[in-house]
């Protein structure tokens, strides 16, 4: 079984009169469990495939599969469903609601649960803010928190609803090189107790290395494939990336 199936999908985008191809042919398996990082240059591609994985967008052409369930064709309310239940975002710039506290930003989720009562909601919510190690500052609102611990706030905002898969976009790309990392331990760990699927993108080296797989994509293509064991890297280039040696 894979948690994420993505089958010869293409992304257009239409900008004014011109159409910008974003994705070319990705085809790619995600197992459950793993920590895998999408990395790229800038403009690669890496926010258009989280978006169609995280069923925000649809593909111009080609398949997603979620937990082997295809879901071209759902409707945006039968997707909202699907993103509610299944699917944690976490984002660069945290994107916390100023006026809620830490507590309240983890409930958030939560409030269209009507099966929850107040007492579960509660129970969760300092569980995982416990889990991110803010059991202490659950009262303090967005401004009242440095950058690290609003992207914990923002982690444990993800892991509320018990998603399969937690989706982060560049989740260091605000913090300080030390931050980030311990931002990544932190979702690492999680990873490891919870066996919850996290796929991150990054641009960043330091985050790949802390990858289990890594997933490469250039100019809308994957170039390579990498699975580490132990601290042992094997990478495998796709095959059209590999230059031709055609006879001159
Ligand atoms: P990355 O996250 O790796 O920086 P993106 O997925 O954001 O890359 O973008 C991939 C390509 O698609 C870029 O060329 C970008 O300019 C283009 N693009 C992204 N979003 C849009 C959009 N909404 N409209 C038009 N072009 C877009
Ligand atoms: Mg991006």
């Amino acid at each position: 079984m894979s948690v994420v199936r993505v089958e010869h999908v293409n992304k257009y985008y239409l900008l004014g009169e011109q159409k910008v191809q974003a994705l070319k042919d990705i085809s790619l398996s995600i197992e459950p469990g793993v920590f895998l990082a999408i990395a790229g240059p800038s403009g690669s591609g890496k926010t258009t495939l989280l978006n169609l994985i995280g069923c925000i967008d649809t593909p111009s052409s080609g398949k997603i599969f979620i937990n082997d369930h295809d879901v071209s064709g759902k409707t945006p309310d039968e997707l909202a469903d699907l993103r509610a239940s299944k699917i944690g975002f976490i984002f660069q710039t945290f994107n916390l609601l100023p006026v809620l506290t830490a507590a309240e930003n983890v409930e958030y989720p939560l409030l269209q649960r009507k099966a929850l009562s107040k007492a579960e909601r509660r129970e969760r919510i300092a569980y995982f803010l416990d889990m991110v190690g803010l059991s202490k500052f659950a009262d303090h609102r967005p401004n009242q928190l440095s950058g690290g611990q609003r992207q914990r706030v923002a982690i444990a905002r993800a892991l509320v609803i018990k998603p399969s898969i937690v989706l982060a976009d560049e989740p260091t790309a605000n913090l300080d090189l030390a931050t980030g990392k311990d931002i990544l331990q932190l979702m690492k760990q999680i990873n490891r107790r919870l066996n919850t699927t996290f796929i991150f993108s990054t641009h960043d080296r330091h985050v790949m290395a802390m990858a289990d797989r890594l997933i490469r994509v250039e100019d809308g293509s994957i170039t390579m494939l990498g699975t580490r064991i132990e601290n042992q890297w094997s990478m495998v280039r796709e095959r059209r990336s590999v230059p031709r040696h055609d006879a001159p």
